[in-house]
């Protein structure tokens, strides 16, 4: 790196499940294990290609018992997975994952970064994968995070020799890692990164493997270890009081959006690394042996370690102040080193070190979550200095603006505190996800501003510089402005300080299902981000639609307030496929976007911004039957789709399943993974199925089979098997094999064509053998793969039906696929072309 950074952005290093915004504060000990990494002069990097992959427990060793600087790149922000604690998906869902594995980072010791690379869905094989994230983009993105970050070894959490036998994204990580390890030295690729970066080639490049791989726990006993290497990973920290398991698993368990909340191990545990490329230590417990890592590896850093290390072998735990002077020294030796990078991380950490023992607490908060660009916003400076050592505040900026602080003393406990009016420029951008600002691919995130790709998060935009005079030296530091305030039922809360638009709208429902010729009506929220605000709204929409107006005036007088205006849209009368979206006129400026806040306890509040959008649907269905119960599994939005084509649907409490209770409906769907996750259903189960054999019909959707449970055996009336069958492509060939059957005719007729514009996949867990009862409807497969016919299967029981169905109905429906709702739609109505009671359905 050829450019400074100027001001120190971080702080110790300190465990505990701390939000990024809270300051921290240091122990004795704390200080010790800073001052021991600020001695240790080696740097790991973990990769591999999804949030949860990484392994925690080495992370933790490596950050805490090695002291290395360690660091996980993550590919991707894990956009494609399923959230177990709230709504976000997709995009949203990225950007809740991300600050999980920055939460998981500070309880470790670890750093995170990421590359562009969207996580578009499941892929089986790397070489799809490579396509759809343009390999090109993302290996340049993994060679820019090897040159930045510079490390001796490197970690791949996969094989890369074995394509298939895992997530295809994850043999990826692995393949791109690998090439990456010789291209990041290599300055005929991608140049273009060498303006902000140099070269870098790292010593060594590892494989975390485990008995897992290589079969059983004997075969890998009797396997040759040569190239391996073997750390216990289960070491106890006296000094921290914890194990090494027990931060990792406090890690992992930051990961509660994939239910990752775990109990803690605790004892030996070994870990084995298998070297992929350089040369095999001759210590194979220590993956930096023969690696220099103390300070010499630096040009001038000799006599800073003379210091430095003697700090370390005689600190003094009581009183670490009397350490001050001998730290400023090797501060300002550092400050003459010509390695920029040494030179900025180490002086980062000393700083660090220097103000800890100090008890320097400084900060710069505002009374508001957030304001609008061109406004004015009170901000409250504090700085104390709870040490005897000689301390001034030489001067604060709020970014360029001086607060009111000239070479001011800071007496021992005394706090100073200034109020500053600052102004928030009106070309300030709005606060956002830096890669979810412009339209990107399926598989990548497109970033113009070449600096952030790699970076967690977007970086702050305002920062308080405090310039700090100790004895003498002046030592710069920054600190986030961020948003301070109390929760009686919480305690103090510290919280980014954002930037948003005047105001933004969004739909309710980001998917409207026309049935028929019937218009509706469109409600449109809007909220007010400033006090006092009035304009029009207008709404955006496609040809062959029609508004009965064209816009709407509204006045909100409370900042935090909403309005909610109603259009009412009519649709073409053929079938058809648009969106509409709300514009919002305000001061002379248009707003487009919607902002969604992301708030958890765990994590820090996020707001996004969005293109405000809902997707409309004209379609032509017919349904037979009106009474849905629906029984929710791992949670789905298919009861509000099915609402949205007119039927009445119920949620039913499996508690309250008996005899009788679900003979009023026309049918019972059971949502995803319902036998998996409500435990409940292993006692009504024979309630469901008389409720077929009596004449009803039963719709089971997708259960894993892994932990389907003895229990379930009888899940159906007739024998079922559950695999792990899965197609992945989203766009591959549907063949209807029961040509004649009511499912494909009634009350919809279904052809090929209703399985185009399908979303992430077909569907997954096919059953793969039934008994003969079964009819199988569909047939489908993946590139490469045998044809499976268990996608979608029904029998007829009793007087009834059973249908069960690993298509993805639970990603389609909700984004409005005309195809998966006839199919739906048959699905409900099987049996009922008999009763003469059919009805056409109303908008
Ligand atoms: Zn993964």
């Amino acid at each position: 790196m050829r450019y400074l950074l100027g001001f120190v952005t971080c702080s110790l290093l300190v465990l505990g499940t701390l939000k990024a915004q809270t300051p921290k504060n240091s122990s004795a000990t704390d200080i010790y294990h800073a001052i021991e990494k600020l001695n240790f002069l080696g740097t790991a990097l973990f990769i591999a290609a999804h949030p949860d992959d990484e392994n925690t427990r080495l992370i933790a060793y490596l950050a805490n018992n090695v002291k290395a600087r360690t660091a996980y790149l993550s590919l991707t922000r894990g956009d494609g997975g399923q959230n177990l604690i709230g709504p976000e998906l997709r995009e949203l869902l990225g950007v809740l994952r991300t600050q999980e594995l920055l939460a998981a980072r500070r309880v470790d010791g670890g750093e995170q970064f990421f590359s562009r690379a969207n996580d578009f869905g499941y892929s089986k094989q790397p070489g799809e994968t490579l396509e759809i994230w343009n390999k090109e983009a993302i290996l340049g993105d993994v060679v820019r995070t090897i040159r930045k970050f510079k490390p001796d070894v490197i970690i791949n959490r996969f094989d890369h020799r074995t394509p298939g036998t895992t997530h295809g994204h994850h043999t990826s990580s692995a393949m791109l890692s690998f090439e990456a390890f010789d291209l990041a030295n290599d300055a005929n690729a991608y140049p273009e990164q060498l303006k902000m970066t140099d070269t870098w080639q790292p010593k060594r490049l590892f494989f975390n493997t485990s008995w897992w791989f290589y079969g059983s726990q004997e075969k890998f006993k009797a396997a040759d270890k040569t190239n391996l290497l073997h750390m216990d990973v289960g070491t106890y920290y006296p000094m921290l009081g914890k194990s090494n398991n027990e931060i990792a698993s406090l890690a992992s368990s930051q990961h509660l959006c994939q239910g990752f909340g775990r109990l803690s191990t605790r004892g030996s545990e070994d870990e084995y690394i298998e070297l992929l490329k350089g040369d095999l230590p001759e210590d194979k417990s220590n993956i930096f042996d023969g690696i220099d890592t103390t300070w010499k590896r630096v040009d001038g850093g000799e006599p800073i370690g003379d210091i430095l290390y003697k700090v370390q072998e005689n600190f003094n735990f009581k009183d670490p102040t009397v350490h001050i002077p001998e730290l400023l020294k090797a501060y300002n030796l550092l400050q003459g080193i010509s390695d920029v990078h040494w030179k900025e991380l180490k002086t980062e950490e000393l700083s660090a070190i220097i103000f800890a023992i100090s008890g320097l607490h400084l900060e710069a908060f505002t009374q508001t979550a957030y304001t609008n660009p061109g406004q004015e916003v009170e901000v409250n400076v504090k700085a104390l200095n709870r040490s005897n050592i000689d301390i001034k505040l030489k001067s604060v900026f709020i970014n360029d603006q001086k607060v009111a602080i000239d070479n001011e003393a800071l007496k021992n406990n005394n706090l100073v505190t200034k109020k500053v009016d600052l102004n928030i420029p009106s070309a300030t951008d709005y606060t956002s996800p830096y890669w979810l600002i412009e339209k990107g691919t399926l598989g990548t995130y497109k970033v113009s501003n070449t600096d952030l790709i790699g970076k967690p998060e977007t970086p702050r935009a305002f920062y308080a510089k405090f310039l700090v005079n100790i004895y003498g030296t002046l030592i710069p530091i920054t600190r986030p402005v961020v948003y301070k305030y109390a929760k009686p039922d919480k305690g103090e809360i510290y919280q980014p300080f954002e930037i948003v638009p005047e105001a933004t709208a969004s739909f309710a429902d980001k998917v409207l299902i026309f049935a028929d010729a019937s218009s509706k009506k469109v409600p449109v929220t809007i909220k007010a981000h400033q006090d006092s605000i009035s304009g029009t709204i207008a709404l955006g929409y496609g040809k062959g639609w029609k508004l009965d107006t064209d816009t709407q005036p509204f006045s909100i007088a409370k900042k935090g307030d909403e309005q909610t205006v109603y259009f009412t849209l009519s649709p073409p009368s053929t079938e058809n496929e648009s969106s509409i979206s709300p514009i919002i006129k305000v001061n002379g400026k248009e707003i487009t976007k919607e902002l969604v806040t992301i708030a958890y306890d765990h994590v820090p509040t996020q707001t996004v911004l969005l293109p405000s959008e809902a997707k409309v649907v004209r379609l032509n269905i017919q349904k037979a039957g009106e009474n849905i119960g629906y029984i929710m599994g791992a949670g789905d939005e298919v009861p509000t789709s099915l609402e949205q084509i007119g039927y009445n649907v119920q949620l039913i409490d499996p508690s309250t399943i008996t005899k009788e209770s679900l003979n009023k409906y026309d049918a019972v769907v059971l949502g995803i993974r319902a036998y998996n996750v409500v435990d409940e259903l292993k006692f009504k189960q024979r309630f469901i199925l008389d409720y077929a054999k009596n004449g009803g019909t039963v719709i089971v959707q997708y259960n894993t089979a892994s932990r389907w449970g003895a229990q379930f055996e009888n899940i159906a009336p007739y024998d079922i098997e559950i695999s792990r069958d899965r197609v992945t492509n989203e766009n591959s060939e549907v063949n209807i094999i029961a040509k004649d059957h009511s499912l494909v005719h009634f009350p919809n007729e279904i052809d090929e064509n209703d399985f185009n514009g399908w979303v992430q996949e077909r569907g997954l867990y096919f059953p793969n053998k039934w008994s003969k009862e079964f009819t199988p409807i569909l047939e489908m497969h993946d590139e490469g793969e045998e044809a499976s016919k268990g996608s979608l299967l029904i029998s007829s029981y009793g007087k009834g039906y059973y249908i069960y169905t690993g298509l993805s109905f639970f990603r389609e429906l909700p984004v409005g696929v005309p195809g998966a709702y006839k199919l739906f739609s048959n699905m409900l109505s099987v049996g009922k072309e008999k009763v003469e009671t059919k009805v056409k359905i109303k908008g």
